[in-house]
């Protein structure tokens, strides 16, 4: 699987859009101070799902739409598609080609789309899982990350192996099963209250 394009609109200081295109071995994002290097990355993780907007360097997710300057106007909405070659099907997915999209609406409405479609974040996170690849994955190394694993906070470095041994998924199955049971035995309670009562 290979990340192929990048393609961002009004995101952060991407009023135009603007298309990175990947291509096999290294890509390197160079530039003066300030003229959006990270926002790159930021767009990246944004559209991987990231929920928290400290985590994309902003106060507030309205912040991550392009704001405008002296000459244009601000955007309305923030855009990001990040597509990925599935030819070896590591997804889970008959495409070829998946492209994954974010929305965000200055009115606060967000959208998800995968290959066009309106999908859930669920289904992103779902088709993406023990890849490596999620917002808060180790696909994306920030500074302050390679100091929690090298300190080992809040269990950092256990995290990042179980990811890369594909067995997070199933610690997440089994944490939703135990909530369906938790579910189901208050259900059961709950009738069998009510059968006491009627006989
Ligand atoms: P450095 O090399 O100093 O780390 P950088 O190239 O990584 O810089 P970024 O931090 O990605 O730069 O980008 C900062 C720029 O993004 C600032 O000029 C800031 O004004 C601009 N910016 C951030 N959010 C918005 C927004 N919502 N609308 C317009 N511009 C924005």
């Amino acid at each position: 699987m290979q990340l192929t394009k990048l393609e961002i609109k009004g995101f952060k200081s991407f009023g135009d859009r603007m298309v990175i295109n990947f291509d096999k071995g290294i890509t390197g994002v160079v530039g003066p101070n300030g003229c959006g290097k990270s926002n790159v990355v930021d767009s990246i993780r944004w559209v991987l799902g990231e929920q928290k907007s400290r985590m994309l360097r902003s106060d507030k997710m309205e912040n991550i739409i392009f704001n405008g300057t002296k000459k244009r106007k601000q955007s309305n909405l923030a855009e990001v598609s990040l597509t990925f070659n599935n030819t070896k099907n590591l997804l889970p997915t008959e495409y070829s080609n998946v492209t994954i999209t974010r929305r965000y609406y200055r009115t606060g409405e967000s959208e998800y789309l995968l290959n066009g479609v309106t999908c859930r974040l669920k289904d992103i996170t779902n088709l993406f899982m023990d890849t490596g690849i999620s917002s808060n994955s180790y696909a994306i190394i920030e500074l302050k990350m390679v100091d929690d694993i090298l300190t080992d906070k809040d269990n950092s470095r256990r995290g990042l192996f179980e990811e890369a041994a594909g067995i997070s998924k199933f610690k997440i199955r089994k944490k939703e099963t135990l909530k369906k049971l938790e579910d189901t035995d208050t259900d059961l309670e709950r009738v069998e209250d009510l059968l006491f009562e009627i006989e």
